[in-house]
């Protein structure tokens, strides 16, 4: 028999890295979309809150009001989302731990981009705090609200002494930090998942290395976010059709005198966060081209990067990978970015495609929390 493939639609759901970037352009106006996208076909999402942020924007309202309208907009967007019936869950980046907002309009967000390079104390201070901010807000609507997933900021969770025990110690169900087959060694994120020994279904980890599967049962579950290999021609055709569609808007702009765009700076930037070791400059490029169109690279179920063929590509990719698995029911975790989004059309046009899907549920996160708990989903020990 066909596997159910249990699909969650999930968000990490933030500004960008270094704080840059309006939450109302990055944030609470793509939600909604996503949220009506969700609604008019009948499905849940879920929405990985990026607490961290929020915190650094009460922690400085006082002295600067136009932080405290944002905030309380967050909360309201977040409310809103979770009365319709999706789901929020956490998310954490901790360089925002001591971020200071300026007087130029800017914010100062230079702590460690990796949760792991804290103190065990300091991790726990951070994930206690922020699982509290979000419980506090939605247990107004729904009293048993819990969170029970976490996605660390920038993927940063493995390997650690400290990271699991603390998630289970604080009640986690599950982790999906982790990506099979991605690697990073940029001036703010160092991380190496080409070697995990589970690449898809549900496991046990060992607690000190969440790449790793333990041989027993244990206080906590990862569940990878999906990842995928190559599609190589359906990449080149996206890049392309990027560079044509900045090249216009670029003429546009010239054309126009720069009417009626949305500012840079509303938008944020990205510096050389995720430009890897070796791989800026030119001979950096033509290395990028080669892994890229040529050796084929694996690439993040992030659906705010993909176009429709590549996501149909994912699709397949995902049944594959159910089917080899042997599992009745298999959880399967996507991400998007709602700060990455351009063009919600594809996003829409996959949507409407999996609700068509005979062997695909769309579930929360919340619902494969319950699935690991209640043994729905099946998870695997070494
Ligand atoms: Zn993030």
């Amino acid at each position: 028999m066909r596997p159910v493939i249990h699909l969650a639609f999930v968000d990490d759901w933030e500004v960008r890295g270094n704080g840059s970037g309006d939450p109302r352009v990055l944030q609470f106006a793509p939600i909604r979309k996503l949220v009506s996208i969700f609604n008019n076909y009948g499905i849940r999402g879920s929405f990985n809150a990026e607490v961290m942020q929020q915190l650094a924007y009460r922690r400085m309202q006082e002295q600067f009001p136009e932080l405290k309208a944002i905030a309380d907009e967050w909360d309201e967007v977040v409310t809103q989302a979770f009365q319709q019936g999706h789901d929020i869950q956490l998310h954490l980046h901790p360089q925002w731990r001591d971020a200071t907002y300026e007087e130029d309009g800017q914010w100062r967000v230079e702590g460690d981009w990796s949760i792991l390079n804290y103190p065990a104390s300091e991790m726990r201070a951070m994930l206690a705090c922020s699982k509290l901010y979000l419980e506090r807000l939605l247990r107004r609507i729904r009293s048993n609200y819990t969170c029970v997933s976490f996605r660390a900021g920038s993927w940063c969770a493995a390997p650690s002494e400290s990271l699991l025990p603390i998630l289970s110690e604080l009640g986690f169900v599950f982790d999906m930090s982790i990506v099979a087959g991605i690697r990073y060694d940029t001036p703010q994120v160092k991380l190496d998942y080409t070697q995990c020994e589970e690449t898809f279904a549900p496991y046990y980890p060992e607690m000190s290395d969440a790449r790793r599967v333990a041989r027993c049962r244990q206080p906590m579950v990862c569940v990878p976010t999906n990842s995928f290999f190559g599609a190589r021609f359906a990449l080149l055709r996206r890049d392309l059709s990027k560079a044509r569609g900045a090249l216009q808007q670029r003429l546009r702009r010239l054309r126009n005198g720069h009417r009626g765009q949305t500012p840079t700076s509303s938008r944020g930037y990205s510096g050389d966060e995720w430009t890897n070791r070796g791989e800026s400059g030119a001979a950096g490029l033509l290395k990028r081209v080669f892994r890229r169109y040529i050796n084929g690279q694996m690439h993040i179920a992030d659906l705010s990067r993909l176009n429709y063929a590549m996501m149909r590509r994912m699709m397949t990719n995902i049944r594959n990978q159910a089917e080899a698995s042997g599992l009745a029911h298999v959880p399967v975790i996507l991400e998007n970015h709602t700060k990455d989004i351009v063009d919600a059309s594809h996003i829409e046009r996959f949507v409407a495609m999996v609700t068509r899907l005979a062997d695909v549920k769309t579930v929360t996160l919340t619902e494969i929390a319950n699935g690991l708990r209640d043994g729905t989903f099946q998870v695997r020990t070494a």
